[in-house]
């Protein structure tokens, strides 16, 4: 494997990566998370190509009219994010109950 050939396959077993890149990824799971389908929301497995660079959790956001933007999570601090998004959600989901009238989740 040379650096001019670019899709082949990253050196790091997990990775989905191919070519030149500057964080090793492995794609986990797309979900669509937008309001109307315009979301997708990617959860991937990333780490920097440096010496030493943990293994982050990344999440994505693609939307059609934004460029896609991603964070990395210190793999530690993922479970409770997860509890929050989900009492979040179920807070959301109790207030829109009582809304009634609630058709998206615009901002007005
Ligand atoms: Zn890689």
């Amino acid at each position: 494997m040379t650096a001019v050939d670019r899709n082949a396959a990253c050196a790091v077993k997990w990775c989905d990566e191919t070519g030149t890149h500057a964080v090793h990824r492995k794609y986990v799971a797309s979900v669509p998370g937008g309001i109307r389908g315009g979301g997708l929301v990617g959860v991937n497995l990333a780490q920097r190509v440096q010496p030493r660079a943990s293994v982050c959790v990344e999440l994505t956001v693609t939307t059609p009219w934004s460029s896609t933007t991603g964070y990395l999570f210190a793999a530690g601090s993922v479970p409770d994010i997860a509890v929050a998004l989900t009492e979040a959600a179920e807070r959301a989901t109790e207030l829109d109950a009582v809304r009634h009238r609630n058709d998206d989740c615009h901002y007005s």
